[in-house]
């Protein structure tokens, strides 16, 4: 089966990752700080703080930016639940802001109407998430531009989106939200096994993050409320959790960003040759906005229901059949039961659902061969 997405192991990842075995630090250590600098330096940040995942991510930046009981956090239907289950995780509530129907990221005009409605009723959120969907950066000046304007914070979920760029500057620099926050795994374009980092400018956050990471602890003696301390000191100031990254992770993220201008040098190739392959046939093709360059983690054909003699289901069953793990990004967040349960419906956000009726994502990544890809090409045209 040739997968939707899959991770690239070189040898100097596995020696990387070798000599860390042989080390004297397993967990934390002092290869999580030189991950930490090397993504902040690559995107222009101040401070990343590594996690083991980007849920956890997620949920610290939550907890640093105060999301709490009785707040509200807004995100895009069309994403991986994590970045919508990250407001449960504080016992805050989730709401959804609909999607841009030509870039499937949350619509900004959509946003700013429903502030406007929040605000007569006070029920405007604490935090945003924005999700840069498939690579393609969501339009983060708007929505910066907004959380001037009301009042909350923003976190752009940019699992996606790590070699991204948005008006020039590299996807993470955070010059339009107060936390970014990237995956690393298997399926992302970059990996540790499993792993996530969340970047700001805001030193008081990351300190925050930091702490939150290891059980509320801190060992830096400048921010202990003991001043009589002994020189073994930590102290433990509020609940955290254990949500480090392992330096066997940290070793092979620092090792595959060695990789990540190929990789999306690779992935442009194969988006473009998709783009041309497919110019002609019956589907509507990933639309990119002007000022923003995606890092294709994912490309995404939606099969045109009156012109295509297949629908969507057809055509995924066909490819799975011609063994191509075709995929579908993504399921809307309010359809699970679990946001059921909190009074979401179907028909609630219909551009979300309109999309995810059509959607199908094809293998896009960097060990894609070149035979595989004309296999894909020919049994979508083959069908459509
Ligand atoms: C993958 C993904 C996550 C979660 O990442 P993990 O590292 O697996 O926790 C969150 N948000 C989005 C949009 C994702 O694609």
């Amino acid at each position: 089966m040739i997968p939707y997405g899959r991770q690239f192991i070189s040898q100097a990842d596995i020696d990387a990752v070798s000599d860390i075995l042989w080390s004297d630090f397993l967990t934390q250590g002092p290869v999580v700080p030189q991950f930490e600098e090397a993504v902040a330096h690559l995107c222009g940040a101040e401070y990343g703080i590594a996690l083991n995942s980007a849920t956890s991510a997620l949920h610290v930046a939550c907890i640093a930016l105060g999301l709490g009981p009785g707040d509200y956090l807004w995100t895009s239907p069309n994403t991986f639940v994590a970045s919508a289950n990250c407001a449960l995780y504080c016992g805050a509530s989730v709401d959804f802001v609909d999607i841009d129907s030509r870039t499937y990221n949350l619509d900004v005009e959509k946003l700013e109407e429903k502030l406007k409605e929040a605000a007569r009723s006070k029920t405007l959120p604490k935090v945003v998430v924005a999700v840069d969907f498939a690579g393609q950066p969501a339009d983060m000046r708007g929505i910066y531009f907004l959380s001037q304007k009301y009042g909350f914070r923003v976190i752009e979920d940019a699992s996606h989106s790590i070699g991204s760029r948005y008006e020039k500057r590299p996807t993470g620099n955070c010059a339009h939200a107060d936390i970014t926050i990237f995956s690393f795994h298997p399926v992302k374009m970059i990996t540790t096994g499993e792993g996530g980092m969340a970047l700001t400018n805001d030193y008081k956050l990351a300190s925050h993050m930091g702490k939150i990471r290891s059980h509320g602890i801190t060992r830096n003696a400048n921010e202990w409320n003991n001043i009589e301390a002994e020189p073994w000191w930590y102290e433990q100031q509020e609940i955290g959790f254990n949500y480090r990254m392992t330096d066997i992770a940290a070793a092979l993220g620092l090792s595959q960003l060695n990789n990540l201008d190929r990789s999306l040098h690779r992935r442009s190739e194969i988006a473009a040759t998709y783009n041309y392959e497919f110019s002609d046939s019956p589907v509507i093709l990933p639309w990119q906005r002007p000022g923003a360059e995606t890092s294709w983690h994912l490309y995404v054909i939606r099969v045109d229901p009156v012109r295509s003699r297949v629908s969507r289901r057809e055509l995924y069953d066909e490819c799975r059949r011609a063994e191509i793990g075709v995929n579908v990004h993504y399921i809307p967040v309010h359809w699970q039961p679990i946001y059921r349960k909190l009074g979401f419906r179907r028909g609630d956000y219909p551009q979300a659902e309109e999309y995810y009726a059509s959607a199908l994502s094809l293998p896009i990544y960097y060990g894609l061969a070149e035979t595989q890809l004309a296999h894909v090409i020919a049994t979508v045209k083959g069908h459509l």
